[in-house]
């Protein structure tokens, strides 16, 4: 209560409170929204001993800290994530129900941005242009923004994968661009426009990319300064044909400039790109508040390659930290310190190597999704007869093969029973859940409300599947994925920092549904159309 009271009385910064004493409605120029793709929550703390001042250490120490910020969904995957960031709403109303999705009953796969009726803007593979967020059923904060000020606020967005910034920058962006891997160019879609802006035209033309290509990542400091991560040389990182061995210096390998987005390099070209946006298109330079939402995606690439304790994932957080100093110190000179807001969070996290778990003797694994439909299958075959019954098992759910269980006059209902009882013998399972009728199912909160929130009825599969922690789905024994409800995939950074932002830190539980309901009362404009998130009063006092 003490803390929280000497909270209040420096939460002003005089600008903002002479702005209101003077009866003006205030805003900040710019609104920054971060996200970094794959960030657990306690790298903060891991990695903090070794951060600089200018970076996390400047939002955590002059900004505002949400300790207990967590994902209220499932699956905890990129695309639901970004999406939940930027409309406060949860993938039953959103409509982003995973990064793909079963779309019809034919089995047809869906990409959440993917948008047939598009094209490639820019330099590029055609298929990467095809994309909108047309997928996304409600709207974004940063959509909210445009309409509150008659279109006057500006939209944009930079991040490699096309996902991560399409949904953040919603239906209404002045422009979204993306990575295209087969020219190392950031790219767009004519949702956006007929033409790429002038600036990104020029960025693109210096063709950075090549330099960036050709650089070996070597580490920051002395390999023996590592001390948070085990040896460079572990058994739980993932290795290639071109890179037996997964140790540094590593180099950008794959087809075209694919390879960018597995080093930090990938990072440091987001970066460049976001700032050539700051100044290129003079955001925070009118009178009305411009966005800019920013994705990194490398430190996702690279987590899944090598895993939490790599070295490699310690050197790309400290670089990441440099990467945001060198932004901050643009955006003070460039709109002013004091003139921006900027928010950090997290898509997800990242669950520990299950080899490694399992090697120390904590209970892990994996759960291979192709084997277990085989043998789904051909269990249910036994039973009812027929082949195929499940047509899909993918996002942790069970999506049955609806045309066959009619032309067979199957009961649906006995076969859902018969998914669960098979799901439930295997020995990684610990819940599977009948998610159309949830008034029966035995989970425990607050897994119960993530998979009530995650269920889509229109894309989802209908049995949802929760393994016990430390499982995962996916064969391979390296590096590590997400997508879980358990703490490692779901408690994740949520940093405020900048214009009318108090000094403090609160470790009550909130929700990434709170960010975009938090940002809509520093504006004072409304919560996008969706939201279910209520604003994180500490902040907005
Ligand atoms: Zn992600
Ligand atoms: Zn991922």
């Amino acid at each position: 209560m003490k803390r929280l009271l000497l909270v209040i009385s420096c939460v002003l910064p005089l600008s903002a409170a002479f702005a209101r004493q003077a009866g003006k409605l205030e805003r900040p120029k710019l609104v920054i929204g971060i996200v970094v793709d794959q960030m657990r929550w306690d790298y903060l703390y891991r990695y903090y001993d070794r951060f600089g001042d200018g970076g996390f250490k400047r939002m955590i120490n002059e900004g505002f800290n949400c300790q207990n910020t967590f994902i209220n969904y499932l699956p905890s995957f990129t695309a639901p994530g970004h999406a939940c960031i930027y409309t406060g709403s949860v993938p039953s109303i959103h409509g982003i129900a995973a990064n793909d999705w079963v779309a019809d009953e034919e089995g047809t796969n869906c990409y959440c941005t993917s948008d047939k009726g598009r094209k490639m803007i820019g330099i590029g593979q055609r298929m990467t242009g095809e994309m909108s967020a047309k997928n996304l059923q409600v709207t974004t904060i940063t959509d909210e923004l445009r309409l509150a000020t008659n279109m006057h606020s500006r939209v944009f967005g930079i991040a490699l994968k096309d996902r991560a910034i399409i949904l953040p920058a919603g239906h209404l962006a002045n422009g979204a661009y993306w990575f295209d891997d087969s020219t190392g160019n950031f790219v767009s879609s004519d949702a956006y426009g007929d033409a790429l802006p002038h600036w990104l035209v020029r960025f693109n033309s210096k063709r950075l990319t090549d330099t960036l290509m050709k650089s070996k990542w070597n580490l920051l400091y002395p390999e023996n300064t590592y001390t948070q991560s085990l040896a460079d040389d572990n058994p739980y990182e993932g290795v290639s044909l071109v890179e037996p061995k997964p140790i540094f210096p590593h180099v950008a390998i794959g087809n075209g400039y694919y390879g960018l987005r597995s080093t930090p390099a990938g990072n440091t070209l987001t970066l460049m790109a976001a700032k050539a946006c700051i100044s290129g298109a003079h955001l925070g330079q009118s009178s009305a508040t411009d966005f800019l939402c920013i994705s990194f995606s490398s430190t996702d690439y690279i987590g899944h390659k090598y895993g939490p304790s790599a070295m490699e994932v310690e050197d790309m957080y400290l670089r990441l930290d440099q990467a945001l100093g060198e932004l901050f110190d643009y955006l003070d000179e460039y709109v002013g310190k004091g003139n921006y807001v900027t928010f950090l969070t997290a898509d997800h996290g990242g669950a520990h190597n299950a080899k490694y778990l399992e090697d120390i003797n904590i209970p892990a694994g994996n759960n291979d999704e192709v084997k277990t439909i085989i043998e789904l299958n051909a269990a249910l075959k036994s039973k009812f007869g027929k082949d195929s019954l499940v047509l899909a098992l993918t996002n942790y759910q069970v999506y049955l093969d609806e045309r066959r269980i009619r032309k067979y006059n199957l009961s649906r209902n006995e076969i859902k029973s018969a998914v669960i009882n098979f799901m439930l013998a295997q020995p990684e399972v610990a819940y599977a859940v009948d998610m159309e009728n949830m008034g029966n199912a035995t989970v425990p909160e607050p897994i119960r409300t993530m998979i009530i929130n995650g269920y889509n009825k229109q894309r989802s599969g209908c049995i949802e599947i929760i393994l016990k922690p430390g499982w995962y789905s996916g064969y391979a024994p390296t590096g590590t994925t997400h997508g879980s409800w358990n703490p490692y995939d779901t408690h994740i950074p949520l940093l405020w920092y900048g214009w009318d932002i108090p000094r403090g830190q609160t470790t009550r539980t909130v929700h990434m549904t709170d960010i975009s309901a938090t940002l809509a009362a520093l504006l004072h404009i409304q919560m996008p159309n969706g939201c279910i998130g209520e604003p994180i009063t500490e902040i907005t006092h």
